[in-house]
């Protein structure tokens, strides 16, 4: 849903418009994701066109910023953009003089998507007067050191969710999906898709009354809607058979987010 500066003014006016506090957890740019994960590939082969991909990355976000801010929010937001980017580039090229990449670095390296998204969109709310604030998920969800696919702490983790959301009084808090941190405080992530599984771990934490995904598919289908015409919109399912399908292939859902419901008896 925050492909494009178009997408996200729509992602501000849902969150804008709930009368009600939101939890808003976003994902990378669309595709931002696997612009990374090639860069570091290419890095590691000592292939300099990895500084090509940091330039489009560069590029799509400084496109959404100047669409989306102005004055000093748009100054803050291009200069996070060009401070993100510079250790991003610091760690690639590393990954390239080493001639390794570890599962560390490569954590480091594909957390940057969420990190510039998070930054960039809870200024674009406080640019339409909204009361929001942003706040890193790495100070939230703690994890083992499996960086790349981690396992979640779910006991230290809603401590500190819940101890964050208690003395919060933002109508709005933004959060990066997908990232975590180990003990050592070092950068972890979920996993593909891991951002919908962030957004289930805050919803349970704060028992909330909803949580809502938006996606680029309108729900889960009986069939994958991109190649079966006839494949239409499930209206209710149980949280067992949504963790089936998306076990099966369903993209829309990643399979841990319906763990803590299942874990709950809900
Ligand atoms: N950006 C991450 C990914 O592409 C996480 C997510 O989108 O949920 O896998
Ligand atoms: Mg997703």
């Amino acid at each position: 849903s925050v492909g494009s500066a178009e997408n996200i003014q729509k992602v501000i006016k849902i969150a804008g418009d709930k009368n009600d506090k939101v939890a808003l957890v976003v994902s990378a740019m669309g595709g931002v994701t696997n612009l990374l994960i090639q860069a570091s590939e290419l890095a590691l082969d000592n292939d300099l066109s990895y500084l090509d991909i940091l330039k489009e990355i560069e590029d799509r976000h400084q496109q959404a910023i100047s669409a989306l801010l102005q004055d000093d929010l748009k100054e803050s937001g291009q200069q996070h953009l060009k401070n993100t980017l510079e250790e991003l580039s610091n760690v690639l090229q590393g990954v390239s003089l080493l001639n390794d990449l570890s599962a560390k670095s490569a954590a480091r390296i594909v957390s940057a998507g969420e990190i510039l998204s998070s930054f960039m969109i809870t200024l674009a709310m406080q640019q339409k007067g909204l009361n929001a604030v942003l706040k890193d998920c790495r100070g939230l969800i703690n994890t083992d050191s499996n960086y790349s696919n981690a396992s979640v702490n779910y006991a230290k983790t809603y401590d500190e969710i819940n101890a964050y959301f208690a003395s919060n009084d933002s109508d709005i808090v933004v959060l990066p999906g997908f990232i975590s941190a180990n003990d050592q405080e070092e950068t972890t992530t979920l996993g593909r898709g891991g951002s919908d599984f962030t957004a289930a771990l805050i919803a349970n934490a704060v028992d909330a009354d909803l949580l809502e995904i938006w996606t680029d598919v309108s729900g889960m289908y009986t069939a994958n809607p991109k190649l079966v015409r006839q494949a239409r919109p499930i209206d209710v399912i149980s949280y067992q058979e949504a963790m089936e399908l998306s076990h099966f292939g369903a993209k829309v859902l990643y399979p841990p987010t319906v763990q803590p419901a299942l874990d709950k008896n809900i």
